[in-house]
C-alpha cells in the first residue's frame, strides 16, 4: 500500500505543494535520461511504431473511399505545420515569453474526421482492430486492396460488433466516428465534463451516447463493464491501449518529413522543443515517445495540464502514476478544458515518459481562453480552449530559472537555442460549432 496522506505526498517533490495550491509551476524531470540509455530496455519500439504505419498506409484506401476529405492526402489522415511568427512575437510581448528559434503550430486540430488529436489513435485502434476481425474471419489478407472494406458486405459483417470508448469528448468522436464508417454499433460513455456540442455530432452519426454525472474515470469504468459482459464487444481502453500510443507515435515519423520539407533541421545544433497538451497522457505520450525515437536528445518534450487536472504530474512528480490522483492533492480535476479533464493519469504512459519527458507546465483556465483570444488576433487560427495549454510551455520555459537551468544542464546554449524549433501542438478545435467559438470570445473577461 502506498501512503496518499498530503503529508507524504507533497514531500515527494519539492514542486508538489505548489501544484497542490492550484498554482501555475514548471516542472523539470528529474528523471530524464539520454535517449540511447531510456529507449532499448522498453517494451515498444521503433519496430512497433513502423508497423503502426504501415498499416495506416494498408488502410489508406479504404479511409479515402469513407472519408473524401482525405483524398488530397491519398487517404492520409496529417495535419499541417505552420510557422506562427505573429503569435510568437505576441507571446513575448504581452507575456514576457523568451523564444529563440522559431515557433511551430502542429495543427492537429485540423486533423481529417475528427477535428483533434484524437484522429490519430482513436481511428488507428478501430482500424487495427477491424483488420484483426477481417482477417481473423477469413474476410481480409494484409496483400488486399483494403478500399474492399468499404463495401456493403463487409459493412453487414462488421454491423454484428459493437465498440465502446469512455471520453471526456474528443475521442468519443474520433472512436465513434470511425466506428460508425466501418459500420460498428458504436456506443460511447461520456464523462459530465463532455461538451454538449460533441454529445449531439456523435448521436447524429448514429452513436450511441451514455451519460454520466460523474467524471472521466467513472465512465472508463462503467463503459469497460458493459464491453466485458457482450462477447461481440470490444472495449477501447484509453489508460492502457499500445494501439492507441502507437496511432500517435506514428505522428513523429510524419512531423520528420514535414520538417524536412520545410527545411528545418532538427540535430545537437538545431534543438527542437516541443509542448503538447495532456489528459490521460495516451496522446502527448505517444507523440513523445516518437519523437525520441526519431529524434533522440535533440528533442525536448513537455506536457501541459490544467491547474487543476494536472494527473501526469502529479503521477510523475510522486513516482505513483496511476495510483495516485489529483483530488488526493487535493484539487478539483474540474476544468473548461474538457479534453484534460483527468483526475487520473494512465499508469502505462507515466511509466513509459519517466526517463523520456523533459517536464511539465500548468495553466490556470482563463489564461486558455487568453491564449485562443491571441491565436485569433495574431494568426486567425482557432483551437479549442484545451489545445492552447500547449503555448505554456514556449511561454513559461525560458522566462523561468528553472528552465534556462535545464538549458544549460542540456547543453542548449544560446547559439543552439537561437537555432532552435518550438513546436506548440494544437490538439483540436476545428469540430468546434461557430456559436460556441463566439461564446469563447468572451470568457473570463
Ligand atoms: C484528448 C486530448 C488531449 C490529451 O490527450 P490524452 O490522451 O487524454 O492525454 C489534449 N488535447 C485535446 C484537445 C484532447 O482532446
Amino acid at each position: 500500500m502506498c501512503d496518499l496522506s498530503m503529508e507524504s505526498l507533497l514531500k515527494k517533490d519539492p514542486v508538489l505543494p505548489r501544484v497542490a495550491a492550484a498554482e501555475e509551476v514548471l516542472w523539470l524531470n528529474p528523471g530524464l535520461q539520454s535517449a540511447e540509455t531510456a529507449l532499448p530496455p522498453m517494451e515498444l519500439g521503433m519496430a512497433d511504431i513502423l508497423d503502426a504505419e504501415a498499416r495506416l498506409q494498408r488502410f489508406a484506401p479504404f479511409i479515402r473511399e469513407r472519408f473524401p476529405e482525405t483524398a488530397p492526402r491519398g487517404g492520409l489522415i496529417e495535419s499541417p505545420l505552420t510557422p506562427i511568427p505573429r503569435m510568437q512575437r505576441l507571446l513575448e510581448e504581452r507575456f514576457g515569453a523568451v523564444i529563440p528559434g522559431r515557433l511551430l503550430l502542429k495543427q492537429d486540430s485540423h486533423l481529417a474526421i475528427a477535428g483533434s488529436v484524437k484522429a490519430r489513435g482513436g481511428i488507428y485502434e478501430v482500424l487495427k482492430h477491424t483488420e484483426e476481425l477481417a482477417m481473423e474471419n477469413g474476410l481480409l489478407s494484409e496483400t488486399d486492396d483494403y478500399a474492399k472494406l468499404a463495401s456493403p458486405e463487409m459493412r453487414e459483417f462488421f454491423s454484428r460488433y459493437t465498440v465502446q470508448v469512455g471520453s471526456t469528448g474528443n475521442l468519443g468522436l474520433s472512436i465513434g466516428i470511425a466506428s460508425a464508417a466501418v459500420g460498428y454499433k458504436v456506443i460511447v460513455h461520456m464523462s459530465v465534463d463532455a461538451k454538449q456540442w460533441k454529445k449531439d455530432l456523435l448521436r447524429a452519426h448514429g452513436v450511441q451516447v451514455i451519460e454520466y454525472e460523474a467524471d472521466y474515470g467513472e465512465a472508463v469504468k462503467q463503459g469497460r463493464a458493459r464491453s466485458d459482459a457482450d462477447p461481440m464487444s470490444y472495449f477501447v481502453d484509453d489508460e492502457n491501449s499500445r494501439n492507441l500510443f502507437l496511432g500517435y507515435a506514428v505522428a513523429a515519423l510524419r512531423l520528420r518529413q514535414q520538417l524536412a520539407e520545410q527545411n528545418v533541421a532538427v540535430d545537437r545544433e538545431h534543438p527542437l522543443l516541443v509542448a503538447i497538451p495532456c489528459g490521460v497522457g495516451g496522446a502527448p505520450g505517444g507523440v513523445a515517445f516518437g519523437l525520441k525515437h526519431v529524434f533522440g536528445d535533440s528533442v525536448h518534450c513537455f506536457f501541459a495540464e490544467p491547474t487543476q487536472a494536472p494527473c501526469m504530474l502529479a503521477g510523475m512528480a510522486t513516482g505513483l502514476h496511476s495510483k495516485v490522483s489529483v483530488q488526493d492533492l487535493g484539487l478539483t480535476g474540474l476544468t473548461e478544458a474538457d479534453g484534460l479533464a483527468v483526475g487520473r493519469p494512465s499508469g502505462f504512459v507515466g511509466g513509459v515518459m519517466e526517463p523520456l519527458l523533459s517536464g511539465e507546465v500548468t495553466i490556470a483556465d482563463p489564461k486558455l481562453y487568453t491564449f485562443m483570444r491571441a491565436l485569433l488576433e495574431s494568426e486567425n487560427i482557432f483551437l479549442e480552449p484545451s489545445a492552447c495549454a500547449a503555448f505554456q510551455g514556449p511561454a513559461e520555459l525560458l522566462r523561468q530559472q528553472e528552465g534556462r537551468d535545464y538549458a544549460a544542464r542540456q547543453g542548449l546554449t544560446a547559439e543552439r537555442l537561437a537555432n532552435s524549433t518550438h513546436i506548440a501542438w494544437a490538439t483540436g478545435g476545428a469540430l468546434v460549432p461557430e456559436d460556441i467559438r463566439k461564446a469563447y470570445q468572451t470568457m473570463y473577461l
